[in-house]
């Protein structure tokens, strides 16, 4: 179908996002996946160019253009130009962290930190999982305890994106530990704090060039300059940006399935056996449908969401929905890619393999398929 979502400056922004990742991040690949993290210079980079902090006022270094199509337009080529999770952490700056600065950030701090998150200068994390607590996240142990004009910080964050690279980590922490969501707040962290640590950078089994890490916290003192938005509503902040994170993932998921379908077909075309194209078989020629199929089914809803986001009405549950249905069905797709290249589907040579070994991820991460449906069904009443 012909989708109906972009107009010339997206198409324009398009060209020129996709000519900076082919400049900056196709040549690091390779590199980047090795050392497990992408160099830092490419923040620098894609804020010089534009790429960061969209959503921001102009006045704090960004383009005061808060329109979500800009940043799909990013998922998408980077997808398409199968960088893997080379770009992943700029995404999770602009889409995932971004917006807590922009919603409850006061002046001083949208003053202090705006202009370094829009330049590339600080580099964002967010950090709500905890080796004890992901998906029941009231649970988490992190406290920050108020002791005059500071909060002193304990606890410890694992699987945190931008972990090594992050020079502000959005913390997500119990400021009443006898409270569970109500006890919850949101500080900011800052790289060089004095207790502030980081762990391994984890070895995963795909998104090799993404660094995701444990962070430590040691008696941390924190100024209460750097509590986001009042103490108690972290909670509420985390349910109020998560579906635009999961929204987010739903489309990168979408778009990583498209561009592995469009170089299967290419494939298909291409390799012969029995005398013929592979995907003149019924079989595959049927699997080729399906996949199809669904790829635009995804796509038509995730497009929908990107609108609804940009109008304000896009519910938890609606991003619950893409988020699980977008990422199950990216997976089914890979899988199947990677089936029908045979052997070679299995070599690096071909770009099925990382997009392959990047693609299981989405389906845990930003909250896992089984709580998607929890928040779904409760929604239905149960
Ligand atoms: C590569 C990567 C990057 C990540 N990046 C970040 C990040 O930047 N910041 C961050 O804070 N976190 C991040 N995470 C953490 C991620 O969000 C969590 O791993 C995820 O939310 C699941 O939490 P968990 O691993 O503790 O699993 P658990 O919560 O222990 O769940 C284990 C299993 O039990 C199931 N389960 C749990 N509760 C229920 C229930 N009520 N009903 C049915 N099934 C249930 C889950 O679906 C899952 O299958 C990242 C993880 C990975 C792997």
């Amino acid at each position: 179908m012909l989708r109906q979502l972009f107009h010339e400056t997206h198409e324009l922004f398009r060209e020129s996002f996709r000519l900076f990742v082919h400049r900056e991040i196709v040549p690091g690949v390779e590199k980047w996946e090795k050392e497990g993290i992408v160099d830092r210079s490419l923040f620098r980079k894609a804020g010089e160019a534009g790429f960061l902090g969209m959503a921001a006022p102009e006045a704090n270094g960004g383009a005061g253009v808060d329109d979500f199509r800009f940043n799909t337009i990013m998922a998408e080529e980077l997808s398409h130009a199968h960088v893997g999770a080379c770009g992943d952490g700029i995404l999770l700056h602009n889409d995932t962290c971004l917006p807590y600065f922009l919603s409850a950030a006061d002046a001083d701090q949208q003053a202090r930190w705006m202009p370094g998150i829009c330049s590339g200068d600080l580099v964002l994390a967010i950090a709500m999982t905890e080796p004890g607590a992901g998906s029941d996240l009231a649970s988490m142990r992190t406290t920050a305890l108020r002791v005059g004009d500071h909060y002193v910080v304990n606890g410890s964050k694992t699987f945190i994106t931008n972990g090594i690279n992050a020079d502000l980590v959005i913390l997500a922490c119990k400021t009443d530990p006898t409270a569970r969501h109500k006890g919850m707040s949101i500080l900011v962290i800052e790289a060089g704090m004095d207790g502030f640590s980081r762990g391994r950078n984890l070895e995963k089994i795909g998104q090799h060039a993404q660094d995701t890490a444990e962070l430590f916290f040691d008696d941390v003192r924190v100024p209460a300059a750097n509590l986001l938005g009042e103490e108690g509503s972290g909670f509420q902040q985390l349910v109020t940006k998560l579906p635009q994170e999961r929204l987010s993932i739903a489309i990168h998921a979408v778009a990583n399935a498209a561009a592995a379908f469009s170089t299967t077909l290419d494939y298909c075309s291409q390799r012969e056996a029995f005398g013929q194209r592979i995907g003149s078989f019924q079989h595959n020629r049927f699997a080729l449908a399906e996949m199809s199929t669904e790829l635009e089914l995804g796509q038509n809803y995730v497009d929908a969401q990107v609108l609804a986001l940009n109008a304000r009405t896009l519910t938890a549950e609606d991003a619950a929905r893409a988020k699980w249905w977008c990422t199950e069905m990216s997976w089914r797709v890979l899988d199947r890619c990677l089936q029908l290249h045979g052997g070679y589907g299995y070599t690096e040579e071909y770009p099925i393999a990382r997009a392959w070994r990047d693609g299981r991820v989405p389906r845990i991460y930003g909250g896992t398929t089984e709580i998607m449906k929890e928040i779904i069904g409760r929604s239905l009443g149960f």
